[in-house]
């Protein structure tokens, strides 16, 4: 198995650690071509304008796109969640569009909208610890999304088949469950 991690913009190092604590083989992506013989793709956490427009610029967008389409597990943190979702509540800029969820950018407010709890997820036992840095949150979902979890009353992760997207950062911190859970995605879908 070897996991992708979008490497154009933000927090892709740090998850990169967390491949290497969990012993699982990865690379980081950077041009189209390093999307080809990877088994699953992390979307970190940055600010997704900037991620949007460099998937655009380096021709990766409509290519990363078809490749979840067709079943690559997907992984989008933070911004990673925007970046998948296919309306946005307050912006009219839509990026991979491929999940049935509408999200609100900065949902917290952009200043004073940074946060850590812990929290319960459905699939991990432990209760996940979450940092949320100007993060956004889920507004709506279609009826095929599964709300993995919610902070008070918000839905901070979801997952459609092979797509699950949250809106905190789990890399940030030392607990694996989430960067786990993924991995088991991987396995169970191959
Ligand atoms: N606010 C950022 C955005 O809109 C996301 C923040 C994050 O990834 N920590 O892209």
């Amino acid at each position: 198995m070897k996991v992708g991690i979008l490497a154009l913009q933000g927090a892709f190092i740090e998850h990169g650690k967390k491949m290497e604590e969990l012993g699982i083989p990865y690379k980081y992506v950077k041009l189209p071509e390093d999307l080809e013989d990877i088994d699953g793709i992390i979307l970190p956490g940055g600010e997704s304008t900037a991620m949007g427009k460099l998937l655009r610029e380096f021709n990766m967008l409509d290519l990363l796109r078809k490749r979840i389409e067709d079943g690559l597990p997907v992984f989008g943190t933070c911004s990673g969640m925007i970046l998948l979702a296919k309306k946005l509540y307050n912006d009219l800029t839509v990026h991979l569009g491929v999940m049935d969820i509408e999200v609100k950018r900065n949902a917290y407010g952009r200043q004073l909208g940074s946060f850590n709890c812990r929290g319960h997820f459905k699939g991990i036992d432990n209760l996940v610890e979450m940092v949320f840095i100007r993060a956004p949150y889920v507004t709506s979902i279609r009826e095929d999304v599964d709300i993995l979890s919610k902070v008070d009353g918000n839905i901070v992760a979801v997952r459609q088949n092979n797509m699950l997207a949250i809106s905190f950062h789990p890399e940030l911190t030392d607990d694996l469950s989430v960067h786990k859970y993924f991995i088991k995605m991987i396995e169970e879908l191959s």
